[in-house]
């Protein structure tokens, strides 16, 4: 492409206001660019910190007009943005990623199709459009989760179910909500970890790619996350990185690529791991990756941002072993709905600790309102640093 690099003082942008949006702003502008932010919330994250916030919906035209005219590059912080925002800019400006890399990654089906063709393995399933074809579930997909294939997160629009008549009521409850909701039913599986992969691929295929993360998640949401160098088993880990470099080339994907994994439970020894099974893909920046800000060479933001400005991608290097914890909102509600400040200052005196609040004013419950990020020269002094701090701010030992 032409004009690229593009230089300092070049606007990049980015649909979505959050906190990645945030994170990656600082992350644009600590390498010379402007920011803009497109996202109706005034308040949000993002907003908040950039150059520029549009203020408008994700598909209105003159919100999107203005993006085009003010922006060198844009990028998307969340699949649930209209792929058809993305489709518009892209007539006026480079977009990464595409518009049908995120089509694919904002539905389910569509996601596990893709893992097929790519020879991953993925978790038993069935695409469930109408109560029809309930009666040809096969028996062996239960006990399952149910899904919707399109605007889940964090565990929302999810149902355990553990039999044909659980799997009935909590179709026909969602499709009471939504009655144009499609529905993907999904083995239970017996997980004995679950990791991701965050890459970052360039318009010219060169791929580089985080450390393996292991992570924690409770009640659908990331709780943990853990990076050392061999914490699986090196052919595990190399199965990790190949499966999610062919998923993105295999999307003729650009810019920052997170993958999900679970591994499953061996069931004929103890402590020995099963098969790899992938689960989904996130099209930008991950929860899982935050840990990269203070443990590696160059964060997954700033990935993003090289992505876009056409600037070279370096293979990140974990300089310290690090746990990661997510603030959600309930640590600030320990005492019903009166919202109370968590003591940062104890949390701050522990050595390592990397404190990054996203700016959010009110504290809900299950809401990602910050993490935190232990570093330290050994993953034991890290977990120990980590568990004090998980004391002092009310979250459960794992
Ligand atoms: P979300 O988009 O909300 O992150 P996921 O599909 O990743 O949805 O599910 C959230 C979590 O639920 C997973 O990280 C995993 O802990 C659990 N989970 C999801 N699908 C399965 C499955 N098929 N078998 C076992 N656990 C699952
Ligand atoms: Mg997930």
């Amino acid at each position: 492409m032409n004009g690229l690099p593009l230089k300092p003082g070049a606007t990049l942008g980015v649909l979505g206001g959050g906190q990645l949006a945030r994170m990656w702003s600082h992350a644009a502008q600590s390498l010379g660019y402007r920011s803009a932010v497109l996202d109706p919330d005034p308040h949000s994250p993002a907003g908040l910190i950039s150059h520029a916030h549009i203020q408008t919906g994700y598909l209105d035209p003159q919100g999107l007009a203005q993006m085009a005219s003010l922006c060198a590059a844009v990028t998307t912080e969340f699949e649930n943005v209209p792929a058809e925002a993305l489709a518009q800019l892209q007539q006026l400006v480079p977009v990464a990623p595409g518009p049908s890399a995120v089509r694919v990654a904002q539905d389910r089906a569509l996601e596990k199709a893709h893992f097929v063709r790519c020879g991953v393995p993925v978790a038993p399933h069935r695409v469930l459009h109408d109560a029809s074809e309930l009666a040809q579930v096969q028996d062996d997909l239960l006990p399952g989760i149910l899904k919707t294939t399109r605007l889940g997160y964090d565990g929302k629009g999810q149902a355990q179910v553990n039999n044909r008549a659980e799997l009935a009521a909590a179709f026909t409850q969602l499709q009471n909500a939504d009655p144009s909701v499609v529905c993907i039913l999904e083995k239970r599986l017996p997980l004995a970890a679950e990791c991701s992969v965050v890459l970052a691929r360039g318009a010219d295929g060169h791929t580089v790619h985080l450390p393996l993360q292991t992570n924690l998640h409770r009640g659908g949401i990331l709780a943990v996350t853990e990076v050392f160098d061999a914490a699986l088993p090196a052919a595990t880990e190399s199965l990790a990185i190949q499966s999610a470099d062919d998923i993105a080339r295999q999307l003729d994907y650009t810019g920052v690529l997170c993958v999900e994994f679970f591994l499953l439970q061996d069931g004929s020894e103890k402590d020995t791991l099963g098969p790899l099974v992938v689960n989904e893909i996130a099209p930008r920046p991950h929860n899982s990756g935050h840990h990269s800000i203070n443990s590696c060479d160059v964060s997954q933001f700033e990935l993003q941002v090289r992505c876009m400005a056409g600037l070279p991608l370096t293979m990140p290097r974990l300089h310290s072993p690090c746990v990661m914890l997510n603030l959600l909102g309930d640590l600030w509600l320990p005492h019903g709905d009166s919202p109370l400040e968590p003591d940062w200052a104890a949390v701050l005196a522990l050595p390592g600790a990397h404190l990054h609040l996203y700016g959010k004013t009110e504290a809900r419950r299950g809401r990602k309102m910050g993490h935190l990020t232990l570093t330290a020269a050994g993953i034991a002094e890290a977990r120990q640093t980590a568990l004090k701090a998980a004391g002092i701010l009310g979250i459960a030992p794992w």
